[in-house]
């Protein structure tokens, strides 16, 4: 039995008010971590606050509870009396926006994450990079707390597993995310609701604006590094928001020969979410790290701020990654 995920436990079960908080640009993970851990607790008697400091997507909106996702600005009221913060999904303090205010203002954290670059900034920090999604971590915890599951938790907390697999593909798909996923379609997720919310509701704009990030396509090394970009202005031209963009970089990565893929969306001027994904055998949450931000070695992002123009400002990540994947031969880890 895991020590921390008991520490965990205790903690959860000592408090009465909990604060539960995603990451900013929130995907499916965090969005399943925060709601199902919330429903959880509650099933246990606590009173739970669910917080993420951004715009939920709307691809989220058809599933329960997530209406009820708070930001900060509206946190003072419901939020003083909360006894405990619970921060899921998040490798570092920046990734939880202004809610990072409470860990200065000393209230008391636990951590659950399963990024290999984390920060460890909480009190109580449980963080394993084996398990495929912070979802699959939720799943064990609350099964070891024995909450007894209804429908709308079992999806809850299956779309985590299910996104952060990219619906069971990626390389941290092992046997114990099938038999995760396969207990929480017996009590009562569907797959195909979640995979039809999430896969299938892209707008047309989406098409336009692939077309733009198309055109600024360039592969390098070889073909094996591929890389785009969509400033501003492109978004704006459709009345689309990065947030509505992020499937782009893993179909760079689909190209054959591809092993590096970056996609660099600029969301103001002077600032760019810049996403890494590679094939086999490239780490890119170093990169990520390197640029101040972090991730999964087959999945990362920074944070990129700069003067003057996008396409020039990446030029720095562009030639690092060119760089060492020239200089390392196919089967080394980079
Ligand atoms: P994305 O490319 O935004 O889908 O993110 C891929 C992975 O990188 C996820 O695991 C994120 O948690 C992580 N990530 C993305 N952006 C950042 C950032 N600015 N800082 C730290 N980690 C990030
Ligand atoms: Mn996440
Ligand atoms: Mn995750």
């Amino acid at each position: 039995m895991n020590r921390t995920m008991n520490a965990v436990f205790s903690k959860l079960l000592q408090a009465q008010n909990i604060l539960v908080c995603g990451h900013i640009m929130p995907d499916g993970d965090c969005v399943s971590s925060v709601v199902s851990l919330s429903m959880g607790l509650e099933k246990l008697g606590k009173k739970t606050t669910m917080a993420i400091d951004w715009k939920i997507p709307s691809i989220f909106s058809p599933f329960p509870r997530v209406e009820r996702i708070i930001d900060y600005s509206r946190y003072s009221t419901q939020l003083e009396n909360s006894d405990l913060l619970v921060i899921v999904d998040a490798s570092s303090p920046d990734r939880i926006g202004r809610f990072e205010r409470l860990l200065r203002y000393g209230m008391p954290s636990i951590l659950i994450d399963h990024h290999a670059t984390n920060t460890r900034f909480a009190n109580l920090c449980w963080v394993e990079p084996s398990y495929s999604s912070t979802a699959q971590m939720i799943f064990d915890l609350l099964k070891l707390m024995e909450v007894s599951y209804d429908g709308d938790l079992a999806l809850m907390n299956y779309l985590g597993i299910a996104t952060d697999t990219g619906f069971f593909r990626y390389s941290n798909t092992n046997s114990t995310v099938f038999e995760a996923a396969a207990e929480l379609v017996k009590l009562g997720a569907d797959p195909c609701m979640v995979a039809t919310a999430i896969l299938e509701t892209r707008r047309l704009e989406e098409f336009f604006l692939e077309r733009d990030a198309i055109d600024n396509l360039r592969l390098l090394s070889n073909d094996r590094f591929a890389y785009s970009y969509l400033r501003v202005e492109d978004f704006e031209r459709y009345s689309l928001g990065e947030d509505d963009f992020g499937g782009f970089v893993g179909d760079l990565r689909s190209i054959a020969s591809v092993e590096v893929a970056l996609f660099a969306s600029e969301s103001v001027g002077g600032e760019a979410h810049v996403s890494l994904r590679s094939k086999s055998y490239f780490d890119v949450s170093s990169v990520a790290v390197a640029f101040g931000g972090g991730g999964h070695p087959r999945a990362a992002g920074f944070t990129l701020k700069y003067d003057g123009d996008l396409e020039e400002a990446l030029q720095e990540a562009v030639e690092l990654i060119s760089r060492r994947l020239e200089s390392h031969s196919k089967d080394a880890t980079l």
